[in-house]
C-alpha cells in the first residue's frame, strides 16, 4: 500500500475525511456568517493566505488573551500560532493594551516623535544592541529598506539570499536555486522583472558557495535568518555564522540579520544569545506586543557610510519609509513591551515550556517509531514529517507532507489546538500555561496512535 511520511495513505484519507466533518459539524454559526457575509472579499477573505488553512472552513474569532482564541461557536482554542508570531508575546499583552488605551486619547498618527520615541530607542539599544534605529510597520518593509541601504553604500546590486528563504514579499528575495541556478521563484505573480540581476541563491550551510558568489564582486549584502525558520527549520552547522561573517568582510558585502522569527531564541534574539554581529539588523511582528511594527538598525559604522551615500545623492525620494511609520501608538507599544513584556523572565517561562512541548512530541514520535522528528529555536517548536536534521532549504522543500500537515492540523483544532498553517510550527508565549502544553502533547498522541497504529 502507498505511504506517506509513514502513514498508509488509506488510513490518512479517512481520518482526514473525518475530521473535517467533525471541524464542520462544530461551527455552524462560523459557515453561515461566513455564507452570508465573506463574499465581499476576494476568493472569500480578506487576506489570501487565509485559504491555506487546511479546515473546511474558517472559524471567526470573537476573541483572544493570553494564549487562547474563542471563537464564535463558543470553541475555546489554545493558541500555538499567535498569529504565526505576530503575537508570540500573548493577546494584547496587559503592559500594551494600557498603552494603546492611553495613547488612544492622544493622537494616532502624526508624523512627529514623542517623548515614548525616545525612551523606545534607548529600550530599542539595550535589548538588541548599539545599532542605529529606524522604524517601519512590517518586516517586509523593513528589509526592503535594508537592502536599499545596503546597496546605496556599497554600489553593488545583488543580494545573497538562501534557497527556501522568505524575509516578506521582498521581490529582491524571491529568487530560488534551479539546478545549481539563480531564477526567479516559480509561484510568483505579476513579476515581469529578471530578479537574477540583483539577486543570487545559495543554499543555506554551504559556505563553499557562499564564497564562490561572493568573490564575484557584485554582492552588496546577505539577506539571512540565523536559523531557516520558514523552510521547516534548518539549524546552522558550527561555524557557518562565523563563516559568513568573515566571507562577507573578506569580499566587502554587508550582513543582515532578519530575527523577525528567531526573536524566539532568547532576550535580544538569536543575535545576542549567540553574539552574532551583523552589520544590519531586522524584527518585526511582535516587538511591540502585536501592534504592527517593525525595526531595523545598523551599526554606528555603517551608519557612517550610510550618511556620506545620502549626503552624495541627488536630491529627492530616497525610496525608504511609508507614512504611517514611526506613528505615537507604534511607541507607545514599543515602550510597553520592550520594558514589560519581553523580558527575562518572559522567555525563561517561555523557554522550559517550549523545552517540555519538544520533549513531549519526541516522545511521542519515538514510541510509533514515525520517521519524523521536532527541531527548537527557543520559544518556537516544530515537528517535521520526515527524518532530519535538515541541513538547507532544498531538503526542506522535500520534508514537507502537505496531506499529513493539513489532516494533522484539523485533527489538532478539533481537540482544541491550533498550530500554524503552511508548517507545523508552535509558539510558547509568556502567557501559555503548562497545561496547555500538556493538552497539546496529548492531542498529538491520540492522532498520531491513530495513525501509527
Ligand atoms: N522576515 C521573516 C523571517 C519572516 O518570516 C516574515 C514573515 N513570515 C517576514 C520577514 C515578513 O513579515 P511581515 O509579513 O510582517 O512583513
Amino acid at each position: 500500500a502507498e505511504v506517506i511520511a509513514g502513514i498508509p495513505v488509506a488510513r490518512l484519507e479517512s481520518f482526514a475525511k473525518r475530521e473535517a466533518k467533525r471541524y464542520a459539524k462544530a461551527r455552524p454559526k462560523a459557515k453561515h456568517a461566513l455564507e452570508a457575509g465573506a463574499n465581499v472579499f476576494l476568493d472569500g477573505v480578506p487576506l489570501h493566505w487565509m485559504k491555506d488553512w487546511p479546515m473546511p472552513h474558517l472559524p471567526l474569532v470573537a476573541k483572544a488573551h493570553g494564549a487562547v482564541i474563542e471563537d464564535i461557536d463558543g470553541h475555546r482554542i489554545d493558541d500555538f500560532c499567535l498569529g504565526d508570531t505576530g503575537s508570540m508575546f500573548g493577546h494584547s499583552p496587559a503592559p500594551v493594551a494600557k498603552a494603546i488605551r492611553h495613547q488612544a486619547r492622544r493622537g494616532l498618527t502624526y508624523m512627529l516623535p514623542t517623548e515614548d520615541a525616545l525612551e523606545a530607542g534607548r529600550l530599542l539599544s539595550e535589548t538588541f544592541g548599539p545599532m542605529r534605529w529606524q522604524i517601519a510597520t512590517t518586516a517586509t518593509d523593513a528589509n526592503r529598506f535594508a537592502i536599499r541601504v545596503a546597496r546605496a553604500v556599497t554600489g553593488r546590486p545583488k543580494i545573497l539570499v538562501f534557497n527556501g528563504c522568505y524575509h516578506g514579499t521582498v521581490d529582491d528575495a524571491m529568487v530560488e536555486l534551479d539546478g545549481g541556478k539563480t531564477r526567479n521563484r516559480q509561484g510568483l505573480m505579476g513579476q515581469v522583472a529578471d530578479l537574477t540581476l540583483g539577486a543570487v541563491c545559495v543554499e543555506f550551510n554551504d559556505l563553499a558557495a557562499v564564497e564562490a558568489a561572493l568573490s564575484k564582486g557584485d554582492v552588496a549584502a546577505i539577506l539571512t535568518e540565523p536559523v531557516m525558520t520558514n523552510s521547516c527549520m534548518v539549524l546552522p552547522d558550527a561555524g557557518f555564522h562565523d563563516g559568513l561573517r568573515t566571507l562577507s568582510r573578506r569580499h566587502g558585502a554587508l550582513l543582515i540579520m532578519d530575527e523577525t522569527h528567531t526573536i524566539s531564541s532568547g532576550l535580544g534574539g538569536y543575535t545576542r544569545v549567540h553574539s552574532l554581529t551583523p552589520d544590519m539588523f531586522v524584527v518585526g511582528k511582535c516587538v511591540a506586543g502585536g501592534m504592527p511594527t517593525a525595526v531595523w538598525g545598523m551599526t554606528e559604522e555603517l551608519a557612517a557610510r550610510y550618511s556620506e551615500a545620502n549626503a552624495n545623492r541627488a536630491p529627492g525620494h530616497s525610496g525608504m519609509g511609508t507614512t504611517l511609520s514611526a506613528n505615537p501608538m507604534q511607541f507607545a507599544c514599543l515602550k510597553a513591551n520592550l520594558s514589560q513584556v519581553m523580558t527575562a523572565p518572559a522567555y525563561a517561562h517561555m523557554e522550559k515550556l517550549a523545552e517540555r512541548l519538544s520533549h513531549g512530541l519526541r516522545k511521542v514520535i519515538g514510541r510509533v517509531k514515525a520517521p519524523w522528528h521536532v527541531v527548537r529555536v527557543g520559544a518556537r517548536v516544530e515537528f517535521i514529517c520526515a527524518p532530519g536534521p535538515l541541513r538547507n532549504g532544498a531538503e526542506a522543500g522535500l520534508a514537507h507532507q502537505p496531506q499529513v500537515e493539513a489532516a494533522l492540523h484539523t485533527a489538532l483544532l478539533n481537540q482544541g489546538c491550533l498550530i500554524a498553517p503552511f508548517h507545523n510550527m508552535m509558539l510558547i508565549s509568556p502567557k501559555t500555561k503548562k497545561a496547555q502544553v500538556d493538552r497539546l502533547i496529548a492531542a498529538f498522541d491520540t492522532a498520531i496512535t491513530e495513525l501509527f497504529a
